[in-house]
């Protein structure tokens, strides 16, 4: 055997060298993958949150004429809550509560904004923070894409409410065909209208867009999912289909050849074209590898206008606008592969409220709150770790129309101006038969727990949609200002 040489051995030496190096990168290679960083282990966090989507229009709440298989996949892999409540009967309140996570009526969002760009107190007052701003402190990306409808003065908007970025429009809908965004901006606008007819705002850039809109959404949604797959994300993609006006293009309109009510027929492919968006984003986090990391809430804003939209509430009494189970209870569904069991389904009631409480409570850096909330984190109760009704009651108000509403078990007490109902949801689920004549205990407890619970609100602090040509009156330079 030969002896190695002075020169043989320093090379021996290097090679050791080299060797340990390897070995010591390769060590703290392994680390970093094993430990990962503390945003990395945030899931992400997916609102998709349709617009004027009736109860009984998707698959997994039994509807027959409009398949949803995309949306369902939703439900398939994760939980369907049955009795999935909002806290409005209409978009904009609706949106404020989920987007707060707090009663909208504690701030006064208690109507429908109007789209009045240079007026700061139209929209979510700066009292109140987003879920977006909460889950930024806590080092999540964040992005809103559609509707907004939380206010349109510069103060007011996404990118000023915690969003890093935004892509759609302002108001409270808008047409689908981008030849008829004609208007270049908020300043063009001169009617509660016309602003469905401004082009698309990307981050706060009018820009061109050749898509019918729904598809434009589900386009940035999969491009965004690209863009941030590496660190925690919320995405809030808030389509407004299937909400009037009804357009559709004929790609979609030709799966429905068959349904021959017009209404009906131009709804259905309104949904179908969430439905291929909603598979489109779905597949992208599966080719991302971030599908088990990422949890996926669907649901309306809002009972259907079933005479309106075409849309079909299944069952339940009521649509859009109403304190019936038809204007507040909505398609709602969840999924986080491997956290919630597959296909199951959850029947006490659960809010909008709650998406906020459950999102914030999965990031791994806790921030303190600004505002008391009134959602509570799904997950345990989903999961079985916790049992019994995840809130003792579920309130509702309509200032306008002096309606209110408190549901506690399975017992609702609706009220309005000239008439009072007690129904039992449980075994009487259109609410058919007014139980109050023979439970008028049930029918005073109740309204005393709700008379408790409205020491807590407030009134309206701005005019809404249903005041219109009053606040065109007190505002005359409500448009014609070049936004900012
Ligand atoms: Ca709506």
């Amino acid at each position: 055997m030969k002896k190695p040489t002075p020169s043989n051995s320093r090379k021996i030496n290097y090679i050791k060298w080299i060797w340990l190096c390897f070995l010591v990168i390769s060590i703290s290679g392994c680390n970093r993958i094993v430990q990962k960083p503390i945003e990395k282990s945030n899931p992400n966090l997916i609102i998709i949150l349709v617009d004027d989507m009736g109860y009984g229009d998707v698959g997994f709440n039994g509807c027959k004429d409009i398949p949803t298989p995309n949306i369902d996949r939703i439900a398939q892999r994760g939980v369907t809550f049955t009795n999935g409540y909002v806290t409005w009967g209409a978009c904009g309140p609706s949106r404020a509560g989920m987007i707060t996570g707090r009663y909208q009526d504690r701030f006064g969002f208690s109507r429908n904004p109007l789209f009045a760009p240079n007026d700061p107190n139209q929209g979510l007052p700066l009292s109140e923070e987003t879920l977006a701003s909460v889950l930024k402190r806590a080092d999540y990306k964040t992005v809103a894409l559609g509707k907004w409808h939380l206010g349109a003065h510069p103060s007011q908007r996404p990118l000023q409410r915690g969003f890093d970025h935004f892509f759609g429009f302002l108001t409270g809908g808008h047409r689908y065909f981008p030849e008829e965004w004609t208007l270049q901006d908020a300043y063009a606008v001169t009617q509660q209208f016309d602003a469905y007819k401004t082009k698309l705002l990307d981050d706060e850039i009018r820009i061109e867009e050749t898509e019918y809109l729904t598809d434009a959404l589900s386009r940035e949604a999969v491009n965004y999912v690209k863009e941030l797959k590496d660190h925690p994300f919320f995405m809030y993609l808030a389509y407004n289909a299937p909400h009037t006006p009804l357009q559709a293009t004929e790609k979609y309109l030709n799966r429905f050849k068959h349904i021959k009510e017009r209404k009906r027929r131009i709804y259905a492919a309104m949904v179908s074209a969430i439905d291929d968006g909603v598979g489109l984003l779905l597949d992208e986090l599966e080719a991302s590898n971030i599908d088990d990391h990422t949890l996926i809430v669907f649901l309306s804003d809002n009972g259907g206008p079933e005479r309106t939209n075409g849309s079909d509430n299944g069952p339940l009494r009521g649509q859009k606008g109403t304190l019936f189970e038809g204007g507040v209870r909505v398609p709602f569904a969840m999924q986080w592969p491997g956290r919630i069991p597959a296909g199951s389904v959850y029947d006490f009631p659960v809010s909008s409220l709650d998406i906020f409480s459950t999102f914030i409570a999965q990031a791994q850096k806790k921030v303190t709150l600004k505002n008391e909330v009134d959602g509570v984190n799904l997950l345990p109760y989903i999961t079985g770790k916790k049992s019994g009704f995840p809130h003792e009651q579920l309130f509702w108000r309509i200032y306008d129309k002096q309606h209110t509403a408190i549901r506690a078990g399975n017992k609702k007490l609706f009220v309005s101006q000239d008439s009072s109902f007690v129904y039992d949801l449980q075994n009487d689920l259109s609410e058919s038969i007014n139980l109050l004549p023979g439970q008028k205990e049930t029918g005073l407890k109740l309204e005393k727990i709700y008379q408790d619970w409205s020491m807590n609100i407030i009134d309206p602090v701005f005019l809404g949609l249903g005041q219109n040509k009053e606040y065109n009156q007190l505002h005359p330079d409500r448009f014609g200002r070049p936004e900012k």
